[in-house]
């Protein structure tokens, strides 16, 4: 196992990524050490001349010089690049490399591979084929278990004006002995990267992920159903589980997560609709998009259908704005390096998309941003369906929104500067703006969508109107000019 400087700085990757990922392998070092394992183990340390290498291949390379081993094992990289990397060193050393199957998830690339030929790739097929081939909230004659499959339409509840209802406290995770030395080295080697320590509050264990699972599945699953898409100034998690780390860091699997939710839905403490969205999450989503970047992997991340070239304006780094919205999602992404997917896809996914950004710098953010990012999930999340780089593979539409979405989900538009209503003017709204300006940019692409014509019928009722028109691009400019883009 290596701690290499090329993993933390090859996006500049936020303190509490760096602190998460680091912690967990020293914990999971540590673990093995008292299970008697000889584990060989590349620590950095706060001076980089102690480094025996910059990258993985360069550690390895040293570690196979006086290890001498007969052949290379590892299970498979989450990151197409370590994986062509680690080939390509285990050649230069003419050492075998046996890549083994990673049994954190349900599906090899291999199986999807086999699923994906001479079929057009939908979520919703995928999963239910899931949902029948593992026997997971299916009956004996292969019927989803209370009679639909899918009840998305049942989870996309908002708050009234009093807000979410009470929400359960969720375990905390303070900084150990072996986290508070990783956040030295950061302080030392890493100061100048993004977000604070200061309120890190991850698992980094097999047993503090196991202790979030359970305390998700008793109290707050419930109400992570109908509240899937919401948001909230003071309740930047709501009901979401915070799983997606300690998933992604392996502390716990996607089997034992899915059996939680069930076991919760028998016990009576959660409705089939929050159960099975959650599964759809997990068994549905997190499959089919590790089978989509395998599958497509590496032309997938050149994707750019349409032509976006901005790059992104200084406050997705620092969160300075007076837009409330993305101000609060800032926020939290700099003390915790995480917010849920409403957040992502709908705050800053869509204002990034809208304002016309390069789909895979998008992507490079967000894995230098987000703890549970890593390149399998980012890509296909970030460029696919957020930034719609991959032109429809993994969503079949643009997933953008004005401000109104963003009013009707949350409290964020009360607090703002800025009126949700305004397309121009002094108080319009950015998200409005850019949203018209988008489509008005990509009318061509975007007019034989089908699931786009109510929203290309209405601009083609404002271009009727020329005045309001130019007014939206003119501002739209006003807004690449002042954030330097
Ligand atoms: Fe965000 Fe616009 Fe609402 Fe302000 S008005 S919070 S910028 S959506």
């Amino acid at each position: 196992m290596a701690e290499v400087e090329e993993e933390n700085t090859h996006v500049w990757c936020h303190r509490l990524r760096i602190a998460v990922f680091i912690s967990a392998m020293r914990h999971f070092r540590d673990e093995l050490g008292e299970k008697k394992f000889r584990v060989e183990y590349h620590e950095l340390t706060t001076a980089p001349s102690q480094d025996k290498g910059k990258s993985h291949s360069e550690v390895l390379k040293k570690s196979v010089h006086h290890l001498r081993p007969e052949r290379l094992v590892v299970v498979q990289p989450g990151d197409f690049r370590v994986q062509e990397n680690l080939q390509k060193t285990a050649d230069e050393l003419g050492i075998e490399l046996e890549i083994r199957q990673d049994e954190h998830f349900f599906v090899t690339p291999d199986d999807f591979a086999t699923y994906a030929k001479d079929r057009s790739l939908l979520l919703e097929n995928f999963y239910r084929s899931m949902r029948k081939k593992h026997g997971i909230l299916v009956d004996q004659s292969g019927e989803p278990e209370g009679g639909q499959w899918n009840y998305d339409a049942e989870n996309r509840k908002t708050f009234g004006k009093s807000g979410p209802p009470k929400i359960s406290k969720r375990p905390k995770f303070e900084p150990d002995a072996t986290t508070r030395k990783v956040f030295e080295l950061i302080e030392s080697r890493f100061q100048d990267h993004p977000g604070r320590l200061e309120k890190f509050d991850h698992p980094v264990t097999r047993v503090e992920g196991q202790k979030l699972l359970r305390h998700f599945a008793s109290h707050l699953l419930e109400g992570f159903g109908p509240y899937e898409d919401a948001m909230w100034t003071e309740e930047p998690f709501l009901f979401h589980s915070r799983l997606s780390l300690p998933l992604n860091l392996k502390l716990v699997s996607p089997k034992e997560c899915i059996d939680a939710a069930i076991k919760a839905y028998e016990d009576g403490k959660a409705e089939i609709a929050a159960v099975e969205g959650f599964v759809r999450q997990i068994l549905g989503w997190r499959e089919f998009v590790r089978g989509i970047y395998w599958l497509k992997m590496p032309e997938y991340q050149k994707l750019n259908e349409l032509n976006q070239t901005r790059k992104l304006p200084s406050f997705y780094w620092g969160g300075e704005t007076e837009m409330n919205c993305v101000k609060h999602v800032m926020s939290t992404i700099l003390d915790y390096g995480y917010t849920h997917h409403i957040q992502r896809l709908m705050v800053m996914g869509n204002l990034a998309q809208t304002m016309g950004t390069d789909p895979y710098q998008f992507h490079e953010w967000h894995m230098a941003m987000y703890v549970d990012a890593v390149d399998w999930v980012s890509l296909p999340n970030a460029l696919g369906m957020s930034q719609y780089g991959d032109g429809g593979i993994v969503g079949t539409k643009p997933y953008c929104s004005t401000g109104n979405y963003i009013n009707k989900m949350s409290n964020y538009c009360k607090g703002c500067r800025y009126n949700y209503k305004e397309k121009v003017g002094e108080d319009a709204c950015p998200f409005t703006t850019l949203y018209w300006d988008f489509l008005d940019r990509h009318r061509e692409t975007f007019q034989e969508n089908q699931r786009m014509t109510f929203a290309m019928k209405n601009l083609e009722k404002y271009r009727k109107d020329s005045d309001l028109m130019e007014g939206i691009r003119k501002k739209a400019r006003e807004l690449f000019e002042m954030w330097g883009i």
